[in-house]
């Protein structure tokens, strides 16, 4: 819709100007910077940042209605800036101005329903979001729409040269940074980090089609990660990984989309959300906890945490009482949800406070860790995708959360959930070929059931001289006697009947 075509009375708030005074907020000591140059980690202590507004009060000015009078519709703006995750400015990154948004497609990702079948199945009504359908086939995107919005204000207001970004990456993060910065040539170019052999050749495939420099190296992520926070400490380098804190801004929009897309109401709610480096379960709890101080949502839905018993720091910790939880790193074992598979979450500090916070204000314990098994995230997505989703390994752990969840008494038939399906099935549809085919190595605990896989079959019509191939031309006969006797095969095969006349 055009602009001058909006009611007048939204006019005025339609359209963001920068505002906000935003600082990066250190979890360690509790020191305050200033966002006029990119910081990582707190100069002083070293720890993990929170940004914050310091100025955020002045969003109490307008009430909850007006905020979701504002965000539906902006909706029908056609204006790019405001299209992405940006559409929701005054809480995400409200000091970049229009300007520098830099929108490539991502998030208003669908929620999709789950057939009658498949919600049997579960036990209760659920509803996968598919961020899988941002660009680069991630929820990454959101994260690194805001990174990257940021550094093209920095290089703009400081007339930098072009900035080189640096990530490690468990896969997605790497196609993420490599997408943006290949949009944004000759203000940012990309390098990135994988661990060899443990990213899939579709995610690998990305960041080299973005024309990123890939370096692939032994290990694991946490190893690549520290290879790249030693990179960030001594070299001139953006980083671009969750320990950045303008991604977990971006991604909090996950959250804001949710509340717009149930109309605010969500405190019945249940989100499921898989943990690997903790940014986006992050984004996830930080974003509700913005809209329901200002009073945008009716309340704080219930978050589940979803780690696989292969790489369960975050679990462990919540396992244990209060009074004796202490945080340990584990060593990951493999697991077909790859891109969480990480023992040492750079978030931790922040899920810790965040936590706490969450829980305060909804005065009851609405945050909870499962962790669920190789062979339940697995055949959870299988599941899901013979139901007609797109769900990646990771959205098949969350709902195997669900289950779990439901198993444990958590939650009771009748809640409605939201699975956090992170990426698009096809980046990780090795692992389905794996199962399909029966040969996974022991380690991942997995084992095929029949029932769940299915796999091509060649038709080769037997007693045929010719067969079709191509660049050759068989003549009308043979063609003929091809086509007939591979169609009497298939039909075979389908226990077809034959049309009556
Ligand atoms: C990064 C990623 C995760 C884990 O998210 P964190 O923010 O690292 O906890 C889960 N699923 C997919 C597909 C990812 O790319
Ligand atoms: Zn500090």
């Amino acid at each position: 819709m055009k602009f001058e075509d909006f009611p007048s009375e939204i006019k005025p708030d339609l359209l963001p100007s920068p505002s906000g005074h935003l600082v990066y907020h250190c979890l360690g000591c509790g020191c305050e910077y200033e966002i006029d140059s990119l910081l990582y980690t707190c100069p002083d202590c070293g720890k993990v940042f929170l940004i914050q507004d310091l100025e955020q009060d002045r969003l109490a000015k307008r009430t909850g209605a007006r905020w979701r009078q504002i965000f539906d519709y902006r909706k029908m703006l056609n204006l790019p800036a405001l299209k992405g995750v940006f559409l929701f400015h005054e809480f995400l990154a409200p000091v970049i101005p229009l300007e520098d948004v830099v929108y490539l497609g991502e998030g208003h990702t669908p929620v999709v329903a789950g057939n009658q079948e498949l919600t049997e199945m579960v036990g209760t009504e659920f509803y996968f979001k598919n961020d899988g359908l941002n660009p680069s086939a991630s929820f990454k995107d959101r994260g690194m729409a805001a990174a990257t919005s940021y550094l093209k204000f920095l290089a703009r207001e400081k007339g930098l040269p072009e900035i080189l970004s640096v990530c490690a990456s468990t896969g997605d993060t790497s196609a993420a940074a490599a997408l943006y910065a290949a949009y944004l040539s000759g203000i940012l170019k990309s390098a990135v980090l994988l661990p060899h052999g443990k990213v899939t050749p579709q995610q690998l495939s990305q960041p080299l089609g973005s024309g990123a420099r890939v370096f692939e190296l032994p290990g694991v992520f946490d190893d690549c990660m520290k290879v790249v926070e030693h990179l960030a400490d001594n070299y001139d380098v953006a980083l671009l990984n969750s320990k950045n804190a303008w991604r977990v801004l971006g991604q909090e929009s996950y959250a804001f989309e949710i509340a717009q897309g149930f109309d605010y109401e969500v405190k019945a709610l249940s989100l499921f959300v898989p943990i690997g480096n903790a940014g986006n379960i992050t984004s996830v709890l930080s974003g509700l906890l913005k809209f329901e101080r200002f009073g945008i949502i009716d309340g704080l839905p219930r978050v589940f945490g979803v780690q696989s018993t292969h790489a369960n720091p975050v679990f462990r910790y919540y396992a244990e009482p209060p009074e004796k939880r202490r945080f340990e790193a584990v060593v990951v074992r493999p697991s077909v949800a790859q891109a969480a598979m990480i023992g040492n979450p750079v978030s931790m500090p922040r899920v810790l406070k965040l936590v706490q916070e969450y829980e305060e204000r909804a005065g009851e314990p609405r945050f909870f860790v499962v962790q669920v098994d190789e062979q339940s995230i697995m055949d959870s997505m299988l599941l899901a995708n013979r139901n007609g989703h797109v769900a990646c390994t990771q959205g098949g752990e969350s709902m195997a959360g669900l289950r779990q969840a439901l198993t444990q008494g958590l939650i009771k038939p009748g809640d409605k959930a939201i699975l956090d399906s992170t990426a698009h099935f096809l980046k990780f549809s090795e692992f389905q070929t794996t199962y399909f085919e029966n040969r996974f190595s022991p380690d991942f605990e997995i084992t095929s059931q029949p029932e769940l896989i299915n796999r091509p079959s060649y038709v080769a019509p037997e007693g045929l001289d010719r067969l079709p191939e191509p660049g050759v031309k068989l003549d009308p006969e043979d063609f003929k006697a091809f086509v007939q006797s591979a169609a009497k095969e298939i039909a075979r095969v389908l226990g077809l009947k034959p049309k009556k006349n």
